[in-house]
């Protein structure tokens, strides 16, 4: 991603950083001149068309001024760029950023400097040694400032170089960098479910206050004022997300109103985590542009009502390669024998959601099949008629942390070896020949 970046950003830059350095003095010509610079008529490739993403008021003009300084073309004037960098909060799903000023453009996230936060202001350190290090680890264009600015993804340490205990990605990056993982250069589909909430309230968005709406039916992929809700979200999310970099492949309307949806990917190893955090930071600071409160509750609303999940399809090459059906149902017995491990790592609250009703499997029982949404594991009709594809891991709740799921769909598939014995055991519960 990060070189990707860097061409588009270069050929935005209306005047070269050495221009402006070696220009200290700024005369009233200098000045015309790039004043009129910057008013010449705009080039499809011109960032001063960007316009911030902010809400509308007529509340005597204030905000609409304001949005004329938040649309600011700093470029001409600066080579200096904002970069927000942001990191995982102590709960493990809270997602905290600050904001700072790199000198120029980077092209590779270890050009942008190590930072620092007060841990214990994020339930991340004691009040006596509060100080957490910020490593940056990837970097998106951000759709919120425009221009060369940039969203920073970090990951945690103390001081002295440990990743602290909230650091997921640490040990995620460990195991795909294990030349075997490597090799099998795994892809994950990961569908990130979320519910829109009225603030203050706390109930779904569409939803009459103190009551519900009809039940659920009409919802799903519906469009119309009675049936679609927070539409305009999930579409500036969409362009956001395509606009930063992240490789988001889609999105649709939930069973339950004012839930919604979108899928990042495929995309390769620790990249896919990296995205989804970053998706999930874009549609925190769009939400709160409208006002809205997102939840990544898996069970928002008890009752006949729709979880939230994070279904994570995955593939490795030799899954996509000829023969890839029997690695497949092999990587379903290995999930099968370390069930319990994949559940207390899949989210919290996710018991609430995994009743065996609303398309979820029961979360005490392990099971698989062909087109089957009441399973733990799914297998798409495509990939056993073609005899090779992917698999659709349907357990994760909405508010997992990708890098945990991810990295161990990939150590349980991939490194781990269960003994003859409890393969063979359960082969023959599962009904699978392997
Ligand atoms: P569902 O039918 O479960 O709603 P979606 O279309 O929402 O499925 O999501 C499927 C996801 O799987 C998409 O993000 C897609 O990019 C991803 N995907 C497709 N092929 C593969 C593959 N071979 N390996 C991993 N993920 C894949
Ligand atoms: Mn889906
Ligand atoms: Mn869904
Ligand atoms: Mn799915």
């Amino acid at each position: 991603m990060a070189h990707m970046l860097v061409p588009s950003m270069q050929c935005r830059m209306g005047i070269t950083s050495n221009s402006i350095q070696a220009r200290p003095i700024m005369t009233a010509k200098t000045w015309n001149s790039l004043l009129s610079n910057a008013r010449r008529p705009k080039t499809k490739k011109s960032t001063s068309t960007f316009k911030v993403l902010a809400l509308k008021s007529d509340n005597n003009g204030a905000v609409s001024r304001l949005e004329n300084l938040l649309n600011l073309d700093i470029t001409p004037f600066t080579d200096k760029i904002i970069a927000e960098y942001i990191w995982i909060g102590g709960t493990g799903i809270d997602i905290r950023s600050k904001a700072r000023t790199v000198p120029r453009p980077v092209e590779h996230p270890s050009e942008l400097p190590k930072w620092n936060y007060d841990g214990s202001s994020t339930g991340q350190a004691p009040g006596e040694d509060s100080e957490v290090i910020l490593y940056p680890q990837a970097f998106f264009r951000d759709p919120f400032r425009g221009g060369n600015n940039i969203l920073v993804i970090c990951d945690c340490y103390t001081p002295s170089g440990e990743p602290i205990p909230t650091n997921k990605r640490y040990r995620a990056a460990q195991i795909f960098s294990e030349k075997k993982v490597i090799n099998e250069t795994p892809w994950y589909g990961i569908e990130q479910e979320y519910t829109l909430l009225q603030p203050n309230v706390k109930w779904p968005l569409g939803w009459p206050v103190g009551g519900y709406p009809g039940p659920q039916g009409p919802y799903y992929c519906a469009a119309g004022a009675d049936k679609s809700f927070g539409r305009d979200i999930s579409d500036a999310h969409y362009k956001a997300c395509l606009y930063a970099g992240i490789n988001i492949s889609g999105t649709n309307g939930e069973v339950m109103p004012g839930q919604w949806e979108y899928q990042v990917g495929p995309s390769v190893g620790i990249e896919a985590s990296d995205h989804v955090w970053c998706s999930r930071y874009i549609l925190e600071r769009i939400t709160e542009q409208a006002g809205v409160v997102l939840s990544l509750n898996p069970k928002p609303i008890e009752g006949d009502w729709n979880g939230a999940g994070c279904h994570t399809n995955f593939s490795t090459k030799s899954m996509r390669e000829e023969g890839g059906y029997e690695v497949i149902k092999k990587a379903i017995l290995n999930l099968s024998l370390r069930h319990k491990e994949h559940i207390s790592a899949y989210g919290e609250g996710n018991e609430r959601r995994l009743t065996g009703k609303h398309e979820t499997a029961n979360i005490n029982t392990f099971s698989w099949g062909v087109a089957n949404r009441g399973c733990s594991i799914r297998v798409g009709r495509e990939t056993e008629r073609r005899g090779k594809g992917y698999l659709e891991d349907r357990r994760p709740a909405s508010n997992m942390d990708p890098y945990v799921v991810t990295s161990m769909l990939a150590e349980t598939t991939i490194l781990w070896e269960p003994t003859l014995e409890s393969e063979a055991l359960a082969a023959k519960k599962l009904q699978l020949q392997v």
